[in-house]
């Protein structure tokens, strides 16, 4: 997978892009992770990439200009580079508007090949780049933060630890919470008692099939008790919905 992100701070990447999983993804050849600075693109004589809004009011807004034109470098550099197999990317807004960022689009967007991410700064975009140059727009959640580095940095993680071969095999994306429809059940580590506090003996049993059930129930207690919301969607038996409502 090839993932762009166009950021006015592309320094702010450099940590994440080259530190622990996300790291090791890029030198395993899984993942080509790159951070462009759009201020690049500007044409004018202060490279400015922001300008005062049509009508009046406060803040500034990011030009078009510059943001077409970084987006339509690197498709030429793909044409180019000639991946004919390679999927049209997916062209990413990082604005509080957008569609909630969740699990599920995480594994959509897995299965792409190439991702461009747009991190918008000040008082928003030119809306020319909402209309017709993205495909996605997302927004972590409901609150608003100073740019779109940070929720650019959410959702990259996400995505790239779900693609095969980045988690290590002690690591796994499988029981996660959301992966399941759930939340994760409970974990504990070596020692069995720390300061009278003891790990479920079921744990230590070595019974596989009950350790399962264990953690499938810890997982529907933790779920019902956190997220009853999410019940209503998550694949259960018969016997376990009539066992959560009692
Ligand atoms: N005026 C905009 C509005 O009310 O929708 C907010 C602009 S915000 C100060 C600046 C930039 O930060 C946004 O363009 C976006 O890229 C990013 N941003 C802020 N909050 C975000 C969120 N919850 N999810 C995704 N991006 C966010």
């Amino acid at each position: 997978m090839k993932v762009d992100v166009l950021t006015l701070f592309p320094e702010m990447f450099g940590g994440v892009f080259g530190t622990s999983i996300l790291g090791k993804a890029q030198t395993k050849g899984l993942v080509s992770l790159n951070a462009v600075n759009f201020r690049n693109y500007a044409t004018n004589k202060h490279n400015t990439v922001d300008d005062t809004p049509y009508g009046g009011g406060g803040g500034m807004v990011l030009k078009p200009d510059p943001i077409f034109a970084a987006v339509e470098d690197i498709l030429d550099q793909r044409e180019e580079a000639t991946v004919p197999t390679m999927k049209a990317p997916r062209i990413i807004l990082m604005c509080p508007q957008g569609e909630t960022f969740t699990q599920q689009k995480a594994e959509e967007l897995v299965q792409e090949d190439h991702l461009i991410f747009i991190c918008g700064h000040y008082e928003g975009y030119d809306e020319r780049i909402r209309e017709f140059l993205v495909t996605d727009e997302l927004s972590i959640g409901d609150y608003v933060l100073t740019g779109g580095e940070l929720p650019a940095m959410v959702a990259i993680d996400s995505v790239v630890r779900l693609i095969p071969g980045v988690l290590g095999n002690e690591t796994s994306a499988v029981t996660d919470s959301f992966s399941t429809g759930l939340l994760e059940y409970p974990h504990y580590t070596r020692p069995p008692e720390f300061r009278g506090m003891k790990v479920p003996d079921v744990l230590l049993s070595g019974h596989h099939l009950n350790i399962d059930a264990w953690r499938r129930e810890q997982s529907l207690l933790r779920t019902l008790e956190r997220r009853p919301d999410m019940l209503e969607s998550a694949e259960l038996t018969d016997k376990e919905r009539i066992w959560l409502e009692e």
